[in-house]
């Protein structure tokens, strides 16, 4: 099941995404759905983020051979940062690049997990539980203040820098999914989620140990090799197979 949000004429509603329809569901996505009866043509409807978050917790360095391009190895341990809930967009929005500020901003394409219901200490076996879905990141990145600041805080937390979506699917096994990133039709990240030095149910018992996740908290699980700069007026696509593609153009921020 695709659950997306989405605004149309008389305002925003979650809905399910059936072939060229999307279908609105009353209140929240979680728990059993209650439909309105509405439907929609998806041509007529705007998508925006799927989810709004309380929290963004990301991943760093969690595929090998990104570790290796970012000049270290894959740590032993997750390493774990959060993006502010403010950074969020949906997809078809721009990503607003901070010219005053920045001269490196980078696309990071991940596979975003989406939690389903509130949870803490949640043991790796019965992660399956905790998750509503997944959905495709672009984890953005200004890479001159990461280096810069030392922390990634600022570097990853702009306004804009967390483009979400198309939806969340529900049904998709993130075990062995292929992730891709494109700038301008270009491949520049071409990976599957099998390579993840730390799968799934590992990072949502590693976060779930220091905070409580919340319906529709969101980890993003890290990006392979091959991370790039973004320039104004590119255009960046995230896709894993399975799950959709999410593509966001890059503008000046005013
Ligand atoms: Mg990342």
């Amino acid at each position: 099941m695709r659950i997306a949000r989405f605004s149309a004429e008389d305002g925003m509603s979650f809905g399910v995404v059936e072939e060229n329809t999307i279908a609105a569901v009353a209140a929240h996505p979680f728990g059993e759905l209650t439909f309105t009866g509405q439907r929609f043509p998806l041509a007529d409807v705007r998508l925006l983020a799927p989810i709004l978050p309380s929290k963004v917790i990301a991943i760093g360095k969690n595929y090998a051979e990104h570790a290796r391009e970012m000049g270290g190895e894959a740590p032993a341990e997750p390493v774990i940062f959060s993006k502010p809930s403010t950074a969020v967009i949906g997809p078809g929005e721009a990503i607003a690049y901070p010219e005053k500020l920045s001269e490196r901003v980078d696309f990071e394409g991940e596979l975003a997990v989406v939690i389903g219901r509130m949870c803490r200490e949640v043991p790796a076996a019965r992660a399956a539980d905790v998750i509503l879905g997944y959905t495709c990141a672009n984890d953005v990145t200004a890479r001159d203040l990461q280096k810069k600041d030392g922390q990634w805080t600022r570097a990853k937390g702009f306004d804009t820098f967390c483009p979400l979506g198309p939806w969340i699917e529900t049904d998709a096994d993130p075990a062995d999914l292929a992730i891709s990133t494109t700038v301008n039709g270009e491949v520049r990240q071409d990976a599957r989620t099998s390579q993840l030095s730390h799968d799934i149910p590992t990072l949502v018992e590693y976060v779930s140990q220091v905070m409580t996740l919340l319906p529709g908290d969101v980890i993003l699980t890290g990006t392979p090799a091959g991370v790039g700069p973004l320039e104004i007026g590119d255009e960046v696509t995230v896709t894993v197979d399975g799950v959709g593609s999410l593509t966001n153009r890059v503008v000046a921020r005013d």
